[in-house]
């Protein structure tokens, strides 16, 4: 059973790196990614654990990007973190992301009593900052009841404090990813709940800057859209994988409830730079 998709408390997960790989094992896992959002911070902690349990790691990154108007989720496996064209995208992100986050808490402090010392209790150090982490504060003051409510009302992206973040360009990021010896495999293409989605151009445009591989296999995707995104790969090249992206208890997703076959993991660590991390 392979996951590619996990997120802990180095982004917007509510586990450390070390628990996801424990809870992975619990979950009879063979092998898991964790993904936190625009940072590595958490692959040494998750390195060491998975040397200690059964579980295998694969190091990635879920790199939040743009295409146009439309949010895309990039993932990138076992790239070299300290390649400088990706590390420079990844850090004016993360910087991005908390000024971004200043100024929603500023126009949601307008309404209601959260201020930015609320957010900061829910963030752990050098962690990505992201919208989980006010719907924390929220909740932990009383103004929402879990994070979907948060999600649904506050901090939803129809809402007047919302704000939104500088990226990098979906294509480019895939070329950056490519440079950098990573894996880059599209995160949820078809996540229509999120927001808008892009057309298989794009998709296309990525396939010729060097993308690998579409997570077709996700909650978000109903049948129609798990079909399509199997045809889009075979029609591309492009390999076809699945995961839980599992968020601990920040998100229903469990781990292992979509996996990847053996097939695309081999042809994900045969182009990688890093090794998986096996006990
Ligand atoms: P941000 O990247 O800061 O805009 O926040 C988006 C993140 O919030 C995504 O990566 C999800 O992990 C999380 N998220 C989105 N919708 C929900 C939801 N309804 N409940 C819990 N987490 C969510
Ligand atoms: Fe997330
Ligand atoms: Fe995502
Ligand atoms: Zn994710």
């Amino acid at each position: 059973m392979i996951d590619l998709h996990a997120h802990s408390s180095a982004s917007d997960g509510t586990q450390s790196p070390a628990e996801v790989v424990a809870s992975a094992a619990a979950a009879g896992l063979d092998v898991v990614a964790l993904t936190d959002h625009d940072t590595t911070s958490g692959w040494d902690e998750a390195a060491a654990a998975a040397l200690s349990t059964g579980t295998a790691l694969v190091r990635g990154t879920e790199i939040s990007c743009h295409s146009g108007a439309v949010s895309v989720h990039l993932l990138s496996y076992l790239h070299d973190p300290a390649a400088p064209g990706l590390l420079a995208e990844l850090d004016r992100s993360r910087g991005s992301r908390l000024r971004r986050a200043r100024s929603m808490v500023e126009r949601i402090g307008a309404d209601l009593p959260l201020t930015w010392d609320d957010v900061l209790e829910q963030v752990d150090g050098e962690a990505t900052v992201g919208r989980p982490h006010l719907a924390d504060a929220l909740v932990a003051k009383g103004l929402a009841r879990d994070r979907g409510h948060a999600f649904a009302t506050v901090l939803s992206t129809r809402s007047p404090y919302f704000v939104g973040h500088s990226a990098p360009d979906a294509v480019e990021a895939v070329r950056l990813v490519r440079a950098a010896g990573g894996v880059p495999v599209f995160a949820h293409p078809r996540a229509v709940l999120r927001g808008r989605v892009v057309a298989d151009a794009v998709v296309e445009e990525m396939a010729d800057a060097g993308l690998v591989g579409l997570e077709a296999h996700h909650r978000d995707h109903d049948a129609t859209a798990v079909r399509e995104l199997e045809d889009l790969a075979a029609a591309l090249g492009l390999v076809v994988t699945g995961s839980s992206d599992y968020h601990g208890a920040g998100k229903e997703n469990r781990l292992g409830e979509r996996s990847t076959s053996p097939a695309a993991l081999e042809a994900i660590e045969s182009l990688g730079t890093l090794e998986v991390v096996r006990s």
